[in-house]
């Protein structure tokens, strides 16, 4: 149930009963010269609409969060890049929000990898508050499912182009699809990083993705998620 159609009385009136909050979070970021700046939050917005569809009647569904952090990819047109501190800070403080209003399952839907850190220690405090937290980063958590569908990943590559193909194919120039393989030895810091890792503004082979395997990569990835809610909901987590 979308949070964002409720009034105060329903609120209070599901909740007796929902104790699952999922909150969509990405970012505002240059995705390549193809894909749009809301990748990130397109995409976990599409999740949480196809859980809706599923098991809508026992969550809810918060508004999202579009901004982040983003240190690589703040070099690109686009990109509103939040600090990791003012960002963590602000999704606590969102997430308690949820508690004090009687939640216990906080599920962060993550669409982007800069936000990991920050999200991470989020569910540590939720936790300190004895509320039980899930981060989702769907293209990491379900790596093996997505590689049976793409022959590679990245940062506006072939599954996350995909994935933006299959919400609607106008929302994506294909034209303007290109690859870039470049990656680091380790986890190397150094400056022009970005410009250099992330050429372009992507990684990884965008021309190789299409609407199809989008689709295959929904319903793949979301019964995945929503058997991870539905063990979460039933106290199982381990
Ligand atoms: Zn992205």
């Amino acid at each position: 149930m979308y949070m964002l159609h409720m009034n105060m009385d329903t609120f209070k009136k599901q909740t007796k009963n929902i104790n699952t909050v999922i909150i969509p979070i990405g970012m505002i970021e240059a995705h390549g010269p193809h894909c749009p700046l809301g990748t990130d939050i397109l995409i976990p917005n599409k999740f949480c609409g196809i859980i809706e569809g599923t098991i809508g009647n026992n969550v809810i569904i918060a508004p999202e969060i579009n901004y982040g952090h983003s240190w690589a990819l703040s070099v690109y047109p686009g990109t509103i890049n939040i600090s990791t501190e003012a960002f963590s800070k602000y999704v606590e403080e969102v997430a308690l929000g949820f508690i004090s209003n009687g939640f216990k399952n906080i599920i962060l839907l993550n669409g982007h990898g800069g936000n990991i850190s920050a999200l991470t220690r989020v569910c540590e405090v939720i936790a300190d508050k004895s509320g039980v937290a899930v981060l989702i980063n769907w293209w990491v958590d379900f790596k093996d499912e997505i590689l049976k569908i793409t022959d590679g990943q990245g940062h506006a590559g072939e599954d996350e182009t995909s994935t933006v193909l299959a919400i609607d194919e106008a929302l994506v120039d294909m034209t303007k699809a290109t690859s870039n393989e470049v990656t680091p030895k380790g986890k190397i810091y150094f400056k022009d990083f970005g410009k250099i890792i992330y050429k372009d503004g992507l990684s990884g082979d965008a021309t190789k993705a299409t609407k199809e395997k989008g689709e295959k990569i929904y319903e793949a990835v979301s019964a995945k998620i929503i058997e991870l809610i539905r063990n979460v909901q039933n106290n199982k987590y381990y």
